[in-house]
């Protein structure tokens, strides 16, 4: 049966592993400082917001949220946006999705500053990612990557098939199992016999947004799963893309939800933004706070 790899585990070693850091930017006048928009009032970005903004808080780094309402103007917005890109005690701006319809999320993304974009999302880190030059990383694909190193487990020369080509997770996630010299094979909705492919994997990524799409058919005995997926059942229980009981039978290792991608997810997001307020102190831009 398979070990489970935590996340929660990781994220606390890197969480600490950022204070000191933090604390000799702090001292240097830079304290990282974080802003999270929230448009509207959707239940998850609420729990998401309040995560983010909590372990900002713990390690001593600035934090401010913005909570706008859901019929807010594209053009207020982009405003906002606008004074966070020059506001020297923020390093990290990050515009909780989805945003309501009326309000272009590709507009929203490419306002951010590149150098304060922590969800790696503005088409400049997008592409640097693509070059393999450096850039902030998207925070979910950084946290699968940095949990697969910290978790012992061998990338080079693997057969990585990721389930899942979107812009936030099965697209950069591929980017960077192949910038670690994996083989990589990407599938999504219009792949035909996915299991056939999914069982040639040495490292498996689920990020389909199908609650427990993969059974142990489409797992190759040892390999390594991380299940990206998180959905709340019905009876308000959290599952992933994984059905994790059934896979646990033949997988070498497993990611659980929740304490696996999830936790990694946050605590990449503030590495991402005390790298960033590392870059203002080293181009000269010190803080007024
Ligand atoms: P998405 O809906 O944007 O993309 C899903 C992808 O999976 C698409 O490319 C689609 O082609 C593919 N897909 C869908 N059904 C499939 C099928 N039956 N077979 C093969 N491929 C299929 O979702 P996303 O934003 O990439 O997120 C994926 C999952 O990860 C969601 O459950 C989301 O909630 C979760 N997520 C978790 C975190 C975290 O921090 N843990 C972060 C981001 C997303």
């Amino acid at each position: 049966t398979a070990t489970w790899l935590s996340g929660t585990k990781i994220a606390k070693e890197i969480r600490e592993s950022l204070r000191p850091e933090i604390e000799r930017l702090t001292k240097a006048g830079v304290q990282p400082g974080l802003a999270v928009v929230l448009v509207g009032d959707d239940p998850a970005s609420q729990v998401y917001v309040n995560k983010k903004a909590k372990t900002c808080l713990e390690l001593g780094m600035h934090s401010e949220v913005y909570r706008l309402p859901a019929e807010t103007e594209e053009a207020e917005l982009l405003g906002l946006i606008d004074r966070l890109n020059r506001d020297d005690r923020i390093h990290g701006i990050l515009v909780q999705l989805p945003l309501p319809k009326h309000i272009k999320e590709k507009n929203v993304i490419d306002a951010i500053h590149p150098s304060k974009d922590v969800d790696g999302f503005h088409p400049v880190n997008v592409g640097n990612l693509a070059i393999g030059d450096d850039c902030l990383l998207p925070c979910t694909p950084a946290g699968v990557i940095e949990m697969l190193k910290r978790g012992g487990i061998e990338i080079a020369g693997k057969h990585a098939v990721v389930v899942g080509r979107s812009n936030i997770v099965g697209k950069p996630v591929a980017l960077l199992l192949l910038r670690e010299h994996a083989t990589v094979t990407i599938t999504h909705s219009r792949t035909p016999d996915l299991a056939s492919i999914t069982r040639q994997a040495d490292i498996l990524v689920v990020a389909a947004g199908k609650p427990e799409l993969i059974d142990r058919t489409y797992v190759k005995p040892g390999a390594v799963v991380v299940d990206v997926g998180i959905h709340r059942r019905e009876d308000g229980t959290l599952c992933g893309d994984v059905k994790a009981d059934d896979v646990a039978e033949t997988a070498g290792v497993l990611t659980p939800v929740p304490g696996g991608v999830g936790p990694m997810t946050i605590v990449m997001l503030m590495k991402n933004t005390v790298e960033a307020a590392g870059r203002a102190l080293a181009s000269g831009k010190a803080g007024r706070g």
